[in-house]
């Protein structure tokens, strides 16, 4: 079967809740970040970036009772959105994966480099990540530059799950978000911003599948979660320590067209990724792009949908099953390290 025919038109996402973010609501959530953290707090710590190993155990959150609040969209994956000619939109997007073998880092120069330009972007970060992370995962909800989508509980490959432990890697990350998402709502500084709070999502509707790997099974159960699939058109290929930040620049600059969505990382295995945004930014600005989030993306044209999973062509994500389906202890052929910036090893997204 040839690219094209497993692509497909789906009806605009706009028109299932309303995702057009409201520039009032987006102002609101401001007033919770700036209640709570002092600018200081929000900047970047040097060494936040660095993933390292943890045998600590997080308990899986309950997924019961975590039913869809929205229509259920059907199965496939977007890899861009088809764009009235008049707009030259793209949704950069980064993924904050972590196993639980591991806690990954929060590369907080990127998010700074974007707040300073004031770029729009979509994380996405598992569940994992974010019970490692509460502070930088409420500082990104209360942002009105970023949206939150959800990427796994663990980083399992969700092509080797089935039954309650697929579920629980689809879902399990929305309980952390709500959770976390609550635990702010509740905070002394936040709790008497209750229509700013209201900016912030109750829940996640978007999911990236770990590893950019998907089954059947595993788009079926994203969908019946009554959350959106997103895949990406542009690969930085970031996760490789050889990959340059000039390379990973070039990726963006050459193969971003309007209704493009681009995977980087930004969870400590993005190696150049943050040298790489000050060298693509402007460049993509003077051909007149501008930086909206994937919501923002999905409400502003027509998605175009794959019926499977793949980075650049079909199949080509098939390559990890041989890993991510265990815990990372049971997976001899994929450990992560602790380890700098420079010299990792490569590691699957
Ligand atoms: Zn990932």
């Amino acid at each position: 079967m040839g690219k094209s025919s497993r692509l497909r038109l789906a009806l605009p996402f706009a028109a299932l809740a309303g995702l057009a973010a409201s520039p009032v609501l987006a102002a609101d959530g401001a007033a919770v970040q700036a209640a709570c953290w002092q600018p200081s707090a929000l900047q970047w710590k040097p060494g936040e970036e660095l993933v390292v190993r943890s045998s600590r155990h997080l308990r899986i959150p309950d997924i019961a009772g975590l039913t869809s609040e929205h229509a259920r969209p059907s199965p496939g994956t977007v890899r861009r959105v088809l764009l009235p000619p008049d707009k030259k939109l793209i949704a950069l997007t980064f993924d904050l994966c972590e196993t639980s073998g591991e806690t990954a880092g929060y590369d907080g120069s990127i998010v700074d480099y974007l707040r300073s330009q004031q770029i729009k972007a979509t994380f996405f970060a598992g569940g994992h990540w974010m019970a490692s992370h509460k502070a930088r995962t409420q500082q990104l909800l209360s942002d009105p530059l970023f949206e939150v989508g959800t990427h796994g509980w663990a980083h399992r490959n969700t092509r080797l799950l089935s039954g309650v432990e697929l579920q629980s890697e689809i879902l399990a990350p929305s309980a952390t978000y709500a959770a976390v998402r609550t635990e702010l709502a509740q905070a002394q500084c936040a709790a008497p911003l209750r229509s700013a709070l209201s900016a912030i999502p109750d829940r996640p509707r978007l999911f990236r599948f770990p590893f950019g790997a998907c089954s059947p099974a595993s788009l079926a159960a994203v969908a019946e979660a009554g959350l959106i699939a997103i895949q990406w058109d542009v690969a930085t290929g970031d996760p490789s320590p050889q990959r340059s930040a000039r390379a990973i620049a070039d990726a963006m600059i050459r193969n971003a067209r309007p209704g493009s969505i681009i995977v980087s990382h930004a969870n400590g295995r993005g190696y150049h990724t943050a040298d790489a945004l000050p060298l693509a930014i402007p460049v993509l600005k003077a051909k007149g792009f501008s930086f909206v989030t994937v919501s923002e993306l999905l409400a502003a044209g027509k998605a175009v949908i794959a019926e499977t999973c793949y980075d650049s062509h079909p199949g080509d994500t098939d390559r990890y099953d041989f890993v991510g389906g265990q815990a990372p202890s049971a997976s001899p052929a994929w450990e992560p390290t602790t380890h700098v910036r420079a010299g990792r090893p490569s590691l699957p997204r």
